[in-house]
């Protein structure tokens, strides 16, 4: 089989991480190399510091249309949710627990896990064949009195799935009237908006929710710096102890420089959102249409391509039998990547795992069709080009003899 330079490689895996950007990566290095002070000294580098950790909560709050208070510094994703998660039951009596979706990320699953494990209540709600849920029925499960949260995924990280957020906060009566609700509303609403932020439009205040989870290695920015939206008013507890940063519920010194340029990448990557859901849709129909005639039978998991409750760069293929052989995805992963295309099995974090993935499972695929799923995700960088290449190493690798 022919090979292709191994320079060149595609990558297409931008919803495990993303390159960062270089304006984003400039502003991190001018920032760790002038920082002196740590942000809470009060001499003139501390503050310095201060203002650099103030400015980012600023653009981040206004490019997320909510307050300043309101955003909490972690270090990712996982972080943010299990603060939201864990942070918001343990506050509330030992017979309440929480209410998730059997296809959200592992980092709210484990949550989940754990608060079942410490003796709470916790039911992960069913999916439809799209990694959809029903919302009236989900809705009417959360209302149920052991429910003090729900977590529901905005953008799912294996098939692209969007769940309908707004209508669930519609249902949970959440009228989307901002920070100044009156009392504490029950349940509360957490989402995982990580894999939604600068692919769709988010709308905090009109889903309704009063915690959400955001990354900023999967817009561009740098690993370890995690964001959560906290709406004023909602009680949390910190999961670990000492000094009082991020309004003690985050303790410890902030990673200034980091924080600065996931900052700038939340601000470019709200701004260019619409243009980037234009670019990557149109290559992921190319992708499409391309690969069905080099590997006729390949299905689509999750919602069909011009559904509006899909993510525009993520597509989730189930190559068809070939030769009588289940194609296998841990087998076709490192397959594809010796002749230089980068994808994954599903989930970047389960991807030492010999388990199907989880989601796809959820979705009522088998166990033979859950091994078989290929996650492929687009990113700014991803060009025609590179879709072309992608197919032509697809088609050959899944044509080559075994
Ligand atoms: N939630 C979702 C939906 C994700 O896709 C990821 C990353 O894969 C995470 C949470 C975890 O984010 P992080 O890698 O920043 O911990």
């Amino acid at each position: 089989m022919k090979r292709v330079h191994l320079d060149h490689r595609v990558h297409l895996d931008h919803n495990a991480t993303t390159p960062m950007r270089p304006e984003v990566r400039a502003l991190f290095l001018e920032r760790l190399d002038r920082l002196a002070g740590n942000p809470s000294s009060v001499h003139r580098s501390g503050r310095e510091a201060r203002q650099w950790l103030d400015e980012a909560r600023e653009r981040i709050a206004a490019s997320l249309d909510v307050h300043e208070d309101e955003i909490v510094f972690t270090s990712g994703g996982t972080e943010s949710d299990n603060l939201a998660i864990l942070g918001a039951v343990r506050t509330r009596s030992q017979e309440e627990g929480c209410l998730t979706t059997a296809v959200e990320h592992s980092a709210v699953l484990g949550a989940a896990d754990r608060l079942a494990f410490e003796g709470r209540p916790v039911q992960r709600f069913p999916v439809d064949a799209t990694a959809s849920v029903d919302t009236e029925r989900f809705a009417a499960r959360a209302r149920e009195p052991w429910v003090a949260l729900v977590s529901a995924m905005a953008a799912n990280n294996e098939v692209g799935t969007l769940l309908p957020l707004a209508e669930i906060g519609a249902a949970l009566g959440r009228p989307g009237t901002g920070p100044n609700r009156p009392g504490e509303l029950r349940p509360l609403f957490h989402t995982d908006a990580v894999q939604a932020l600068g692919r769709i439009p988010v709308r905090l205040r009109a889903w309704g929710v009063d915690l959400a989870s955001f990354s900023a290695h999967k817009i561009g920015g740098p690993l370890g710096v995690g964001i959560l939206y906290k709406r004023k008013g909602v009680a949390l507890e910190g999961l670990i102890f000492g000094g009082g940063q991020e309004h003690g519920l985050r303790p410890g010194t902030e990673n200034v420089p980091a924080i600065s340029a996931a900052a700038l990448a939340v601000e470019l990557a709200v701004r260019e959102q619409a243009d980037f859901a234009d670019r990557t849709s149109a290559l992921c129909r190319s992708f499409w249409e391309q690969l069905q005639v080099v590997v006729p039978g390949v299905v689509l998991h999750g919602p069909p391509l011009a559904s509006p409750l899909r993510l525009p760069n993520t597509l989730n293929l189930g190559l068809p039998n070939a030769d009588g052989l289940r194609v296998d995805s841990r087998v076709l992963v490192p397959r594809l990547d010796l002749e230089g295309l980068e994808v994954s099995a599903g989930s970047a974090c389960a991807s030492g795992s010999l388990e199907p993935s989880h989601v796809l499972l959820a979705m009522g695929l088998t166990t033979e069709r859950a091994r078989g799923g290929l996650r492929v995700s687009l990113g700014r960088t991803s060009s025609a080009e590179d879709i072309h290449t992608a197919v032509d190493i697809l088609g050959r690798t899944f044509h080559a003899p075994r």
